[in-house]
């Protein structure tokens, strides 16, 4: 039931991946494929990140393992920080209670330290999201904790125990990698098509698919323009809110990364 959503979305993986070649903003990502645009990490959105929303979902493995029984919606936002998105996200979530999950892309955590530190002084859990969003599975197991330590640097001591890997992707060998650097992996259970910015009406329709129980859903506060994100996330809090719903972190994901 849940698979609609991402087998719906699996045509479009072709030419996302292709739109998505890591930014060569950093020596590790320097080393990577060689389509890499040299995009530097500029305070506007960079071509490389504007469109790597859209994270693929490869195997029965992206489910998420949440209290499925919980009257509990995890709401994550991705590939932010990212200006203005991030803050109008932040104050629709302080106007219901609802804490949520960010994972967060290290570089734009370099460019808005500040949005950084409102995620966290908010209460929400500031997740891993790698260094310049790429394609774990691409590198090796030095250039993978290098993504994730460089991206630990930049959000501090607040950086959560938890990471979700750019596009979804993975292997045994990523997750054994990411594991012994001390994170849990969370891919997720629903998305909204939110890198498309689908119109209102059809965003809602989407999120009302994924109100479930322990629903983990993935939703982008960066990345591009995101603000059908915020008005479709604005517009349902009270729907949710309605049915009973309260709004936490990933469980476990307010449990700070060591080190
Ligand atoms: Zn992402």
């Amino acid at each position: 039931m849940r698979r609609i959503r991402i087998a719906a979305a699996l045509a479009l993986v072709p030419v996302v991946v292709a739109a998505c070649a890591p930014s060569g903003a950093d020596p590790t990502a320097a080393s990577q494929a060689a389509a890499a645009p040299a995009t530097s990490a500029a305070a506007e959105p960079s071509p490389s990140l504007s469109a790597t929303a859209p994270e693929t979902s490869e195997s029965p493995s992206a489910r998420a393992t949440v209290d499925a029984d919980a009257k509990v919606i995890y709401l994550t936002f991705d590939d932010g920080p990212w200006v203005p998105y991030t803050q109008q996200i932040l104050d629709v979530l302080a106007e219901h209670d609802a804490t949520a999950t960010f994972f967060v892309v290290g570089q734009m955590v370099a460019e808005h330290p500040e949005l950084a530190k409102k995620i966290t002084a908010a209460g929400h859990a500031i997740g891993n999201h790698t260094w310049d969003h790429s394609d774990l599975t691409t590198l090796s197991d030095d250039q993978i904790r290098w993504q994730l330590s460089k991206t630990a640097e930049a959000v501090g001591p607040a950086m959560a125990a938890c990471m979700r890997p750019p596009y979804g992707s993975q292997n045994d060998r990523t997750k054994a990698v990411i594991k012994k650097a001390g994170y849990r992996s969370y891919l997720w259970d629903y998305w909204a098509e939110d890198w498309n910015q689908p119109p209102i009406p059809q965003f809602l329709d989407y999120l009302e698919t994924a109100t479930e129980d322990g629903s983990n859903i993935l939703l982008h506060d960066g990345g591009g323009d995101r603000p059908n994100t915020v008005e479709a996330v604005r517009l349902m809090m009270p729907r949710w809110i309605k049915k009973g719903y309260t709004f936490e972190a990933l469980p476990g994901c307010l449990t700070r990364h060591e080190g």
